[in-house]
């Protein structure tokens, strides 16, 4: 996924409008609150406060705590991609990814799973507990299975699968994750 995404012309305009009704205080800044605000628009659970913040992270590069408009328009392109992707693997229309959905969007990205390993992502992040997973836990599973494979391919140089770690080293990889 392309984070440096610039719009330009009517999109910018478009986007500042964006902007401005999502940055309620008006401070310039979108903060978790504003764009878990947004984002919770239209729905009747809360967006994903850990995916919210996941998201702000990942474009906030001033540590400020928020994004500001040039940074909010990479977490813009962010969102609307994964929804585009949602949709595509949401087959049965149903708004939610169900396993088999979870399978076809996973094995798509390149991952190599077990059927009893989706069960446990389902379960890991189906905060609703229906059994399957919303488009803001979706986004969730995706970012922090990316992030561990990354810790693991970074040990793996032979890339064969297999890593050998001490207890300690196992540390660093986990907590440099959570
Ligand atoms: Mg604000
Ligand atoms: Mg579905
Ligand atoms: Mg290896």
């Amino acid at each position: 996924m392309a984070y440096q995404y610039q719009y330009r012309g009517q999109d910018q305009s478009f986007l500042m409008n964006v902007f401005r009704r999502v940055d309620t205080d008006n401070s310039g800044i979108i903060s978790d609150n504003e764009l878990q605000q947004a984002l919770s628009n239209g729905t009747w659970t809360p967006f994903n406060p850990v995916t919210v913040r996941s998201i702000i992270s990942m474009f906030d590069r001033d540590y400020k705590g928020g994004v500001n408009f040039a940074e909010f328009t990479g977490v813009w392109k962010y969102i609307t991609d994964w929804q585009n992707i949602f949709r595509t693997y949401d087959r049965d229309n149903s708004g939610l990814i169900d396993k088999n959905e979870l399978k076809q969007a996973l094995s798509g990205f390149g991952y190599r799973l077990t059927d009893q390993f989706y069960d446990i992502l389902i379960r890991k992040f189906d905060r609703q507990r229906r059994g399957q997973v919303a488009f803001d836990d979706f986004i969730q599973c995706c970012i922090v299975l990316q992030k561990f494979t990354d810790v693991f391919r970074r040990q793996d140089t032979d890339q064969d699968g297999w890593i050998n770690v001490s207890y300690e080293q196992y540390l660093h990889m986990v907590f440099g994750v959570i």
